[in-house]
């Protein structure tokens, strides 16, 4: 994530909320953390939401102006920094 750019760590939230609806990325239900277990087949789940949101012009997706491709790429890149499982979990 870039924190010296705001608007692109905005458009890793999106793509990242996103990715958290499709299943892609998983959220630990006690500490809150993103986790990612690599659930790359959920992927497509992902694209399909992302594009579903374009078409309905939802404000969640109105940070990238129309650019479609910008979006399903963050879906993948936005990933990188999470890691594959919790705190928690790892120390319970
Ligand atoms: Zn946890």
């Amino acid at each position: 994530m870039d924190f010296l750019n705001p608007e692109a760590h905005r458009k890793d939230e999106v793509a990242i909320e996103i990715d958290l609806a499709a299943g892609v990325l998983e959220r630990c239900d006690v500490c809150r953390t993103l986790f990612d277990r690599g659930h790359d087949e959920r992927l497509p789940t992902a694209d399909a939401l992302a594009l579903e949101l374009f078409d309905r012009d939802d404000p969640r997706v109105a940070i990238f102006k129309g650019d479609r491709d910008d979006l399903l790429r963050r879906l993948r890149t936005a990933r990188k920094p999470i890691p594959y499982s919790c705190l928690c979990e790892n120390t319970g």
